[in-house]
């Protein structure tokens, strides 16, 4: 069996697509989407990261921001910067790149971050929500790896979900959000004691773990579709996964390339969330009541009106 490659490049265009019209019917209306990304330091990861969401925000016509510091500023000063940006009626997303410096806490700057703006759903109230079972802004990375599979009618109810990293940005986001959808999910991490016992029952493998090579073929069950979202710079200068892709695809019926998977998607719904959020504003502004959160179980994007990526 060779699996058939899950091009998220393509699903991400095809996303894009259906932004585009809903970005000019909100500049139309005077809410043009804007999204603020604060950058601190200078880590070169960071900057490249922060470049394609800028890119990518110009690819459908959001206003981007980029509110650059340095590493030697304050947690106060920082969350004053953010306080700002909760004000600003022109933005409608509010982003910290992270890793942030050691100097500062983590929760307090993104709970800092006003609830209608938390287009990356790291804020506790968006957390809970997705704990409960509905939230307004999915994490974008577990919400790209989601549309991935619906894109290919991949459907995870009672299926046996395996995820390597449990932490809080991908790994248990994504847990709950297959947990929703009824979904075993069983999360691995780097405590957990032989792997492959975990690994080679998946039906779904999600691989979160940072570790090049991590996955390989023995580890993996025949027909598995398994999604790589890790993203590693090998010594040579290349981008590799966690997943031993040669060896893995031979063996799963669907797989995720790195690059061009699980990447493009996380930063295509980031726009997602963006343009919910202006869309949201724009509700409010008419006067009508407040937009209800978006179910995890019938996800905002609907499958049915994009055509299945083309691995072409
Ligand atoms: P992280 O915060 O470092 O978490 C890594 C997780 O993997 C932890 O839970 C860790 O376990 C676990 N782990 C590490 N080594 C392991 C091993 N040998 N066996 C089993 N579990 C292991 O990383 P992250 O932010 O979740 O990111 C994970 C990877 O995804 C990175 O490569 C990152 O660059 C990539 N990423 C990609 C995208 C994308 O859009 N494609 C988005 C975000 C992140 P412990 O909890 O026990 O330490």
């Amino acid at each position: 069996m060779t699996a058939t490659i899950l091009d998220g490049l393509a699903l991400a265009r095809q996303v894009r697509a259906q932004c585009r019209p809903r970005v000019e019917a909100l500049t139309a209306s005077g809410f043009r989407p804007g999204l603020a990304v604060i950058l601190m330091g200078d880590v070169a990861a960071s900057a490249v990261y922060v470049r394609n969401k800028i890119r990518a925000c110009e690819d459908v016509g959001i206003e981007s921001r980029v509110v650059r510091l340095p590493a030697t500023t304050s947690e106060d000063d920082l969350v004053s910067r953010i306080d700002a940006l909760n004000a600003d009626s022109g933005i409608h997303g509010i982003l910290v790149q992270l890793p942030l410096p050691s100097h500062i806490g983590i929760r307090r700057v993104l709970e800092a971050i006003a609830v209608e703006k938390d287009v990356d759903g790291f804020h506790l109230y968006n957390v809970g929500g997705l704990v409960m079972g509905s939230t307004v802004f999915p994490p974008c990375t577990p919400y790209g790896v989601q549309l991935l599979l619906d894109s290919q009618g991949i459907d995870v109810e009672g299926k046996n979900v395996v995820i390597i990293g449990a932490s809080n940005i991908v790994g248990k986001p994504m847990a709950l959000l297959l947990m929703q959808r009824d979904a075993t999910v069983t999360v691995c991490h780097a405590k957990t004691r032989d792997l492959a016992q975990y690994t080679i029952l998946a039906d779904i493998l999600i691989v979160a773990a940072g570790r090049p090579g991590l996955v390989v073929a023995p580890m993996v069950k025949h027909g598995a579709v398994v999604i790589d979202v890790g993203i590693n710079r090998l010594a040579d200068g290349r981008i590799a996964g966690d997943v031993d892709f040669d060896a893995v695809k031979e063996k799963a019926s669907f797989i995720t390339p790195v690059p061009g998977g699980v990447g493009p998607m996380t930063v295509t719904m980031l726009l997602v969330n963006t343009i919910r959020s202006a869309e949201i504003a724009l509700q409010k502004a008419n006067g009508s009541s407040e937009s209800p959160p978006v179910s995890v179980m019938m996800p905002y994007w609907q499958p049915s009106v994009v055509d299945a990526p083309t691995t072409e």
